[in-house]
């Protein structure tokens, strides 16, 4: 592997060095520098974010010979490589985390690490078990919190591979030239690496287990580490004092009660359900008792309720006719012609086009949404026309 400043001492944040080469190119300028500071990616772990000259780090194309996607023009010549500190020590956080959480899950537990993700939001690793039950994973979670309480230094070495035997062997980015490096937590983990850490165990201030995925015979495990960690606390704390002012109760009532407002909310839809249909029958046997002709204009509603007062009028009359409109939002909403067939296929095409409207229906109903229900008093004429 080739060795970046980046290896020897992940808190350096800033490289003067030298940009060979400037092109634009298809989504940026192509930037070819002597040496870089910004870890390139691999392992798991993200490629770091920065600027170079003041040109902001796009995308990286190649570690070996340090290339940029950048988007502004560089000159060549002496330039300042900045490192993107936030992003890159919360990957240093999370990526610590991972050698700790994966090292002590295989020592003290028995369960292997097939896989580490280190997402935008929270990262994971893949156990090779079908689920990680509740005690085992408060003891995982117990026994990683303890390693970091007892900040264990971590170390980065070059090692030959002769002496490659002793360590927990992975993948390393790219070639490497028999020289391999080693990420160590005192007492607990060695392992080849070739990412970027953080200096000791300390710094990751807590790991927080999160959720866990079971599927094909592994388990998903999330988790957060250190700023994560902290900053989700931060959002659920303020959200839990949000609740507290919303439902006027203590965090610990929270669960039982937004349940009793869940329960409530449903009772509630039930008792409206039943009242909307005894008053779709009361205005439709009252439009009955009118005329053979009839309207009908409500302020709310929906296509459901037009149609039961319809029923309602057609069980006391089966000869009536009648325009029922429900208004949703200003001139805008439902409406329905319900009665004989012939009626309604002879009055529908005009009231609709009054109505600003279109639909379909069925003989002897026509119904759809109209953007004129202004002009019902005028379509309501058009039923007798
Ligand atoms: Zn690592």
């Amino acid at each position: 592997m080739k060795l970046l400043p980046c290896h020897a001492d992940s808190y350096q944040r800033r490289l003067d060095t030298e940009v060979l080469a400037c092109e634009p190119g298809p989504s940026g300028f192509r930037i070819t520098l002597a040496d870089t500071v910004l870890y390139p990616g691999g392992g798991g772990q993200p490629a770091d974010g920065g600027t170079i000259g003041g040109a902001r780090v796009l995308d990286v194309i190649e570690a070996d010979a340090p290339t940029y996607v950048v988007d502004a023009p560089v000159p060549v010549g002496p330039v300042a490589v900045e490192v993107d500190w936030a992003r890159r020590f919360d990957h240093m956080q999370q990526h610590t985390a991972q050698h700790l959480i994966t090292a002590i899950a295989l020592r003290d537990l028995g369960l292997a690490t097939t896989a580490f993700h280190l997402n935008p939001e929270r990262s994971d690793v893949v156990l090779a078990t079908p689920v990680v039950p509740p005690d085992v994973l408060a003891d995982l979670s117990a026994r990683v919190n303890a390693a970091i309480r007892a900040a264990l230094p971590v170390r980065a070495r070059l090692i030959t591979e002769a002496e490659l035997a002793e360590v927990r062997f992975r993948r390393l980015p790219g070639e490497h030239d028999g020289t391999l490096r080693v990420v160590e937590i005192e007492g607990v983990d060695r392992n080849t690496c070739g990412g970027t850490h953080v200096a000791n165990l300390a710094e990751l201030q807590l790991i927080s287990f999160i959720a866990q995925e079971n599927r094909q015979g592994v388990t998903r495990l999330h988790w957060l580490a250190g700023g994560r960690a902290l900053a989700a606390l931060d959002a659920a704390t303020a959200r839990e004092a949000e609740l507290v002012g919303l439902l006027r109760c203590a965090p610990a009532e929270h669960p039982a009660a937004v349940a009793r407002l869940l329960q409530q909310s449903k009772d509630q839809g039930r008792d409206l359900k039943a009242q909307a249909t005894e008053l779709a029958v009361f205005l439709g046997e009252q439009l009955a008792a009118a005329g053979p002709v009839g309207a009908l204009h409500r302020p709310g509603g929906d296509l459901a309720f037009l149609n039961a007062i319809a029923r309602a009028a057609q069980a006391r009359r089966p000869d009536v006719l009648l325009l029922l409109t429900a208004r949703a939002e200003g001139p805008a909403g439902a409406f329905l012609i319900a009665g004989p067939a012939d009626a309604v296929a002879r009055v529908a095409p005009a009231i609709a086009t009054a109505l600003g409207g279109q639909g379909g229906g069925r003989p002897g109903v026509f119904q759809g949404k109209a953007t004129r229900l202004d002009q019902a008093a005028a379509a309501e004429a058009l039923l007798t026309a």
